[in-house]
């Protein structure tokens, strides 16, 4: 029997908000998720941004907090934490608009925005607080925030706050709340790290695994590319760009550097394009996104970093220029597309010198992407060449001998025109976001005040 909403019997206020946002069956991470969380249990989720995570934390978190009353205490009695501003402030909305008719209050403290009004903030109850590890320890250490009113502390995207380098801040964090909290964990992965930390930190989770890596993403069309070099993928972007089927793209790249020399470069050529990466401030970045929410942006130049937790419907395409360092976040990537049910597509540019991050990729996915290639533009080096790994020393006494084998990542030539892998349909949300360097996790665009939720 399919779940619904109201099979949950969630508060009415709740209940009254999601009927508002036009939910109308939950999605597989909540139908499971949200009867674990309301029966106060702790959870350790498998989930991917795009998923409908948010809402399977936020709804049923904000229903249990609606069941008791807070101590009227300074300081959050629910507690998230994420590892990007941009994500904070995303989750922050969700709790603003499944909490619109329950009269409970969210803020906010990251990064990159003055401390005079978070310390307001902190000075007073609040129903929920989402957080960046980082502001929200220097908040500790100046003992301006009270954590011992925390009923629920959520981790979000715990893989990749522990990639960022929070593991320390968050077990920190966690320290100073009550041991009779309730712990909750989303995370692409639930090995190695996270995995320690959860069993550091959960009480008997309940385990969700949503599908694995390689089921996800229905509706998103994922194509590669072998290029020769920069000169060929530019050629080939130029290509696309001329494709009315784009509507919004992100194009990533590997670096801030190339992100605003790319942005520029397209700009020049007539294209309405915005870079976003660490080094753009708060507000900038606050301006770009609503400018690609309102259309007016068409082309989005961006760093992993940057564009974690971006949201927005209208994005027909991801094109990785260069593919990501880790193979983590090609899926973070690539679900910034097919967002809400669209179908997307995502193009992957793959240089000679790419062909290790494509494997590691391919491994994590469980997809094997089959090569394409524009008629007449085929890419010069051949496909089938395999690079030599170093050589191994010469035995001793006698000469050099032949040197390394290759790894065997020769790919099959070409593409028929096919490389095409679309996992079956469209329907619910179904991908993810983005990803990481420390150094981008400033800033907040939303106002410190507690908003009612
Ligand atoms: P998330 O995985 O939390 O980033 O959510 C991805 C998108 O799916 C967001 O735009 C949500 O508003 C939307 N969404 C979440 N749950 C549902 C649902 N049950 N039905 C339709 N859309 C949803």
């Amino acid at each position: 029997m399919m779940t619904t909403f109201a099979s949950f019997n969630l508060n009415p206020a709740i209940a009254k908000a999601i009927d508002a946002c036009g939910f109308e069956t939950p999605t597989p991470i909540q139908a499971k998720s949200i009867p674990i969380v309301m029966a106060g249990r702790d959870l350790m989720a498998s989930s991917q941004t795009g998923s409908g995570k948010t809402a399977s934390f936020v709804v049923p978190m904000l229903h249990r907090l609606m069941e008791r009353s807070g101590t009227g205490r300074r300081g959050p009695r629910a507690l998230v934490l994420t590892p990007t501003r941009e994500l904070a402030v995303q989750v922050q909305e969700e709790v603003r608009r499944f909490g619109k008719f329950s009269g409970l209050t969210s803020g906010i403290v990251v990064g990159g925005v003055g401390y005079g009004p978070q310390y307001q903030l902190l000075s007073r109850p609040l129903d929920v607080l989402v957080a960046t590890p980082g502001r929200l320890i220097d908040h500790l250490d100046q003992k301006k925030v009270d954590l011992s009113n925390v009923e629920f502390l959520v981790l979000d995207e715990a893989d990749r706050m522990l990639d960022m380098g929070f593991v320390k801040p968050v077990r920190r964090i966690a320290g100073y709340t009550p041991d009779s909290k309730q712990s909750l964990l989303f995370s692409a992965t639930l090995e190695g790290e996270v995995r320690r930390v959860a069993t550091d930190l959960l009480r008997q989770p309940e385990l969700v695994e949503l599908a694995a890596n390689k089921v996800r993403h229905e509706g998103i069309e994922q194509k590669l590319f072998h290029v020769d070099n920069v000169d060929h993928k530019r050629r080939l972007l130029d290509h696309w760009l001329g494709d009315r089927e784009i509507k919004q793209a992100v194009i990533f790249t590997g670096t801030k550097r190339r992100a605003d020399r790319l942005a520029k470069s397209l700009a020049l050529s007539g294209h309405s394009c915005a870079a976003l990466h660490g080094d753009k401030t708060q507000g900038q970045r606050k301006r770009t996104i609503d400018q690609m929410r309102d259309g007016s942006v068409k082309l989005l130049v961006a760093t992993d970093v940057a564009a974690r937790g971006l949201d927005i419907d209208g994005i027909s395409h991801v094109i990785n220029y260069d593919l990501p360092m880790v193979p983590e976040d090609y899926i973070h990537r690539i679900g910034r597309t097919g967002r809400a049910g669209a179908t997307g597509t995502a193009i992957s540019l793959v240089a000679p010198e790419d062909r290790e991050k494509l494997r590691d990729i391919e491994k994590l996915t469980g997809n094997r992407l089959v090569g394409e290639h524009l008629k007449g533009d085929e890419p010069k080096i051949p496909l089938t060449v395999v690079i030599p790994k170093a050589p191994k020393p010469a035995p001793r006494g006698r000469g050099q001998q032949g040197g390394g084998q290759g790894g065997g990542q020769g790919r099959a030539p070409q593409g028929n025109g096919q490389g095409r892998n679309r996992n079956g349909g469209g329907g619910r949300p179904g991908g993810q976001p983005q990803g990481g360097g420390r150094s981008e996790n400033r800033g907040g665009s939303r106002g410190p005040r507690p908003a009612r939720a």
